[in-house]
């Protein structure tokens, strides 16, 4: 039953680890290392069963292989997933990861996912060097993270109004949190005129009696005219109900996933609504860790952020030659990419 999963979502190796003294009960998948070894975090959920573990690390693993690659990264995409309440988190159950990840050779690094954190990435690291986020690393991603989803909007911005001059654009930020609140710190700093939204109530007073920004409830956040919508928040937020509300032309995020199902990019594109993929703008924080992986500096990562936008431009004109949406572009040129073995594409190829 898995190797049929595994055939369907082209993944190369599954790992059922387990260690009884700890309790500890992992899975690590491994999704195409053509390009390099598997990097991705290690999420551990309280999964009510092995299926949804096993579901859960299958989609992960292979999304970020899109991301990796996407992202011109010599990384293939890999993901781990232990099934244990946070309250169950031992040393112990950690230690005995960082054994298991240390067999698989290098194949698969780990970094800090849902409930676990640089504390943990510590520990195991104390087991293997296949590991990212530790204590010793480049810290929180978030900042490049922002910094790469602003070079984003920009290339979209570009795109729909044929300049990327923001002093006459408004964009809209949902979600004040690590990623949000740079982003619309950058927006403003560029000119831009911008609105700001989060469920947080708090979150929005402190921010915008420190900044010259308008508040949009949350309730109203869809249908509220903009330039720019920037989901920075949750995931699924363009869905059915959600595409007809929308005011704005084009919508450029840092969340993840921020479509609810592939097809509500074809129906953004028949409203004339430009999207820029969510897994292409939002790479910041997996190349923070790459490049911490491979012994670079905060520098040099957020250079890579700001390289986001040339390759969005890219992805744009792809589309737009091919007559697919811009998620359908990068997810080509990732594959592209690695049937190619791994060098960056030429710009329209
Ligand atoms: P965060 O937890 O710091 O902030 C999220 C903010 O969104 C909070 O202020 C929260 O109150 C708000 N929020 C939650 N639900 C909301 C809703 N329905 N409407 C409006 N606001 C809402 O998270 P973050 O690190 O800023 O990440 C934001 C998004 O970006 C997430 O989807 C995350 O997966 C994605 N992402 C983050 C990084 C990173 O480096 N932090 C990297 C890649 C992707």
């Amino acid at each position: 039953m898995v190797h049929a999963e595994m055939l369907e979502g082209g993944h190369e190796q599954v790992t059922h680890v387990v260690d009884e003294a700890s309790g500890l009960r992992a899975i690590v998948a491994l999704h195409d290392t053509t390009l390099g070894p598997g990097l991705g975090g290690t999420r551990l959920m309280p999964y009510e069963t092995e299926a949804a573990a096993l579901r859960d690390v299958l989609r992960l693993s292979r999304a970020m292989t899109y991301k990796a690659a996407a992202a011109d990264l010599e990384l293939g995409g890999g993901k781990a997933v232990i099934v244990a309440d946070p309250a169950e988190k031992s040393e112990a159950m950690m230690a005995a990861y960082g054994r298991f990840v240390d067999r698989l050779g290098g194949a698969y690094v780990t970094s800090v996912d849902v409930n676990t954190g640089v504390d943990d990435m510590d520990v195991i690291a104390g087991e293997t060097d296949h590991v990212t986020g530790t204590s010793d690393g480049l810290g929180d991603p978030s900042p490049v993270t922002s910094r790469g989803v602003f070079a984003g909007v920009r290339a979209s911005v570009e795109t729909a109004y044929g300049t990327d001059d923001l002093s006459d654009r408004t964009v809209l930020v949902q979600g004040l949190g690590k990623v949000g609140s740079g982003l619309a710190e950058r927006a403003l700093e560029a000119g831009a005129t911008v609105k700001v939204s989060d469920v947080d109530e708090a979150a929005v007073e402190a921010f915008a009696a420190a900044h010259d920004v308008g508040v949009v409830p949350p309730e109203n956040v869809y249908e509220e005219p903009c330039d720019v919508f920037s989901p920075c928040a949750i995931g699924g937020v363009v869905n059915d109900e959600t595409v007809p509300q929308l005011e704005c032309d084009v919508v450029a995020g840092g969340a993840n996933n921020i479509l609810e199902d592939r097809a509500h990019a074809e129906q953004l594109r028949e409203r004339g609504i430009l999207y820029a993929p969510d897994y292409v703008l939002n790479a910041g924080g997996l190349i923070t860790v790459a490049t911490e992986y491979r012994g670079g500096t905060m520098d040099e990562a957020l250079a890579d952020a700001d390289r986001i936008g040339d390759r969005l431009l890219d992805l744009f004109e792809r589309a737009e030659d091919r007559g697919i949406t811009p998620i359908e572009a990068a997810d080509a040129y990732a594959e592209e990419r690695i049937a190619a073995g791994g060098t960056a594409l030429a710009a329209s190829d």
